[in-house]
């Protein structure tokens, strides 16, 4: 069946349109988009990554989250913006704008199914401002909804005890973290005897890069052949499963903590994005 890592009870899409309409509290319930790619991750890992991990840790959140608190997975976004990855086979992509209409229209979607409260969980480094900017303008278009944007990787993870300071600092694709949790996640697709280490160099401007990474335009083949950022090489599962522990934990706290949230602006909203113009308008109060 179609709902992966989310336990069925959890999967929105499993429910009939008449069973959505009659859950008891659409307004708190918090709908979960993870948004994934499919895209190189070297050698040692599948294209598969990016999705696997966003829906494999929101699915253990949602397993570990109480009974009483109201939280549906819809299907994650499996195609992301790749293109930082495309001299690579295996690299699906979809241009910016394609997936920012298809985030802000499955939000759309969302919201006219009496939901209002939206929480997008990205796996994919490319794609942070996409999520942005889509939970932006569904907030122009809808003064009740809640759209929190935000990275899978945002909870305590405990990866930094498993890893060099150099790791640290300048790893960026399929490196330890990703490795690690890939391991734990679907051990049969990864392949430890073609991991590698591949770093970039530190970039040389200080006051444009404190920490050393590239502060300019890159694709990933700008860093070499093995479509690799990080040193993959010491992961294992048992710290994949300390990752996937505390990452998924931490979810299900946040995810309750969503579905608790009464956020009230401080001024009330007269102005709204019209849906069918684009055009900034004046509404009336409901
Ligand atoms: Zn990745």
């Amino acid at each position: 069946m179609l709902h992966g890592y989310t336990p069925p009870h959890r999967y929105l899409p499993y429910l009939s349109w008449t069973q959505i309409t009659e859950l008891p509290d659409r307004a708190n319930t918090v709908i979960i988009l993870a948004a994934g790619a499919t895209e190189q991750h070297g050698p040692h890992l599948p294209c598969s990554v990016d999705t696997a991990i966003s829906s494999g840790v929101i699915g253990h959140a949602l397993a570990r989250l109480p009974a009483t608190v109201p939280a549906f997975a819809l299907p994650p976004i499996t195609y992301g913006k790749s293109e930082e990855h495309l001299h690579f086979p295996g690299t699906m992509t979809l241009t910016g704008t394609t997936l920012l209409s298809t985030v802000t229209e499955i939000g759309d979607s969302v919201y006219r199914s009496g939901f209002r409260k939206l929480l997008i969980v990205n796996g994919h480094g490319g794609q942070p401002q996409v999520m942005e900017m889509a939970a932006r303008e569904l907030r122009l278009r809808y003064g009740d909804f809640v759209i929190i944007p935000t990275s899978v990787w945002k909870m305590p993870s405990g990866l930094g005890a498993f890893t060099s300071e150099k790791e640290k600092k300048l790893s960026m694709h399929a490196g330890h973290g990703e490795t690690a949790l890939m391991l734990a996640l679907a051990p049969d697709t990864v392949r430890m005897e073609h991991a590698v280490a591949n770093f970039p160099d530190e970039f040389p401007i200080k006051l444009l890069s404190q920490d050393g990474r590239p502060a300019c335009a890159w694709t990933t083949r700008d860093f070499g052949p093995s479509g690799v950022i990080g040193d993959p090489c010491g992961a294992t599962a048992e710290q994949g499963q300390v990752i996937l522990d505390s990452l998924s934990s931490h979810w299900a706290q946040a995810i309750e903590e969503v579905h608790q949230l009464q956020w009230a602006p401080r001024a009330e909203s007269t102005w709204g994005r019209s849906h069918q113009n684009g055009h900034i308008e004046q509404f009336p109060h409901p």
